[in-house]
């Protein structure tokens, strides 16, 4: 592993800094649960910062140019990601621009591409993932929503949960069972529903953060046209698990992590009155920071040599989902009984953040895959155990 930036790559590291210095002002900065992995959605200021990133064309770091991407090397994605996570900077639609439309790129055709790639860049659509449902989760393939053909629309029917920003979403990304017969992950299609078809009705939950951040969805014969269907029929299973050769270290959680222990080091330091304890547990924290931020570094050197990370991409969720979790409670300690306060108590550190940052990150551990479901890829694909 080469810890120096290649001369191209420091450059443009000056390039992203200079530009942060210049255009981050206090409205474009990443709210904490953004940071823990429960992002609320849309934030009033996201169309404003893209507006900037636009500028520089680096809106979409990772999508090729072509498609109105920045088409920046991995080495590049990764400075870039990492400079704007040490500025604590916005990331809007970090699901449709991460995600959703890299599977589109891979897998739509020219009609998918042209409808749906521009409103994405331009934030003026807001996308949400439907794959999880009530009796599918870590078992995916089991999902049960159906999606039956009827001349040239298909009807959905069945249940969606944990959709994390469906109350804002214009648009969803949804698994549904097209081919009852075929075995699990072979009957599964891929859809592109807009959210305001008739029959789709969004009931929020609340997650115990007292935060509305997902929502169940309900579809009751909802109709879409066979256009809707993304790459070919009944192999969903495989256009949802796309991986494009992105940078996905994991180096914006890490980052950000740190950032956040920092600013709680600052604001619970009237409440610990040089207690060795409390000195001891922020140097704990501190060093597993730097330990997910080298994990991250790893997963990112395998790329940079054209390598597919597996476990290792797991390993560092896991730790760094974890360390969230340690993180939460470190703090809380930190700040003695102040740390229990809400917003609204004039005694409060960080405004209630400390309070509502132990809660909120409870679900870091479950949001895109449990850590039992990464402690099962390291033991198997990585120490090679049995099933
Ligand atoms: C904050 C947050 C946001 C989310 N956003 C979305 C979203 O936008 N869209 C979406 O589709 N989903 C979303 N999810 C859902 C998420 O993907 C699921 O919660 C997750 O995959 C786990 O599934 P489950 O909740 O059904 O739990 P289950 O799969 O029922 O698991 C229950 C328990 O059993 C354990 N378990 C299950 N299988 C195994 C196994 N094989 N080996 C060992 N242990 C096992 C699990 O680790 C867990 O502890 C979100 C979840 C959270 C917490």
């Amino acid at each position: 592993m080469n810890f120096t930036d290649a001369p191209d790559v420091a450059e443009f590291r000056k390039e992203v800094q200079s530009f942060l210095d210049e255009e981050l002002t206090d409205d474009f900065r990443q709210p904490d649960e953004a940071i823990l992995g429960v992002g609320v959605g849309e934030n009033i200021h996201d169309k404003a910062w893209l507006k900037k990133l636009a500028k520089k064309g680096w809106v979409a770091p990772a999508w090729p140019k072509e498609y109105g991407g920045a088409g920046l090397s991995t080495a590049k994605q990764f400075v870039f990601n990492e400079e704007l996570a040490h500025a604590r900077a916005l990331r809007p639609n970090f699901l449709g621009i991460g995600l959703i439309g890299p599977t589109i790129i891979v897998h739509g055709n020219d009609e998918q591409k042209k409808e749906h790639l521009s409103g994405l860049l331009s934030g003026e659509v807001y996308w949400c993932q439907g794959f999880s449902e009530p009796g599918s989760g870590s078992d995916l393939a089991s999902l049960q929503t159906k999606a039956v053909e009827d001349g040239d629309e298909f009807v959905i029917n069945g249940q969606k949960i944990w959709t994390s920003g469906a109350h804002r979403a214009d648009m969803m990304g949804l698994l549904a069972r097209t081919d009852p017969d075929a075995p699990n992950h072979k009957g599964i299609s891929y859809f592109l529903v807009d959210m305001k078809s008739p029959g789709i009705s969004v009931q929020p939950l609340t997650n115990m953060a007292e935060m509305h951040s997902f929502n169940e969805v309900f579809f009751d014969n909802v109709r879409v046209p066979k256009k809707a269907v993304l790459g070919e029929l009944n192999r969903g299973w495989y256009v949802a698990t796309t991986t494009l050769d992105f940078e996905r270290s994991g180096i914006i959680n890490a980052v950000s992590l740190q950032q956040l222990m920092l600013e709680v080091v600052d604001a619970t330091r009237p409440f610990r009155n040089g207690s060795v304890v409390a000195r001891h547990a922020i140097a704990d924290r501190m060093i597993e920071i730097e330990v997910a931020i080298m994990l991250s570094y790893r997963v990112a050197s395998m790329q940079e040599q054209g390598l597919i990370p597996n476990q290792e991409a797991s390993i560092t969720k896991l730790y760094a989902s974890e360390l969230a979790q340690r993180i939460g409670k470190t703090a809380i300690g930190l700040a003695g009984l102040h740390g229990q306060l809400g917003p609204d108590s004039p005694y409060t550190p960080l405004a209630g953040r400390i309070e509502r940052m132990y809660r909120v990150q409870v679900g870091s551990t479950l949001a895109g895959g449990t850590s039992e479901i990464q402690r099962g890829i390291i033991a198997q694909r990585g120490l090679g155990l049995p099933r």
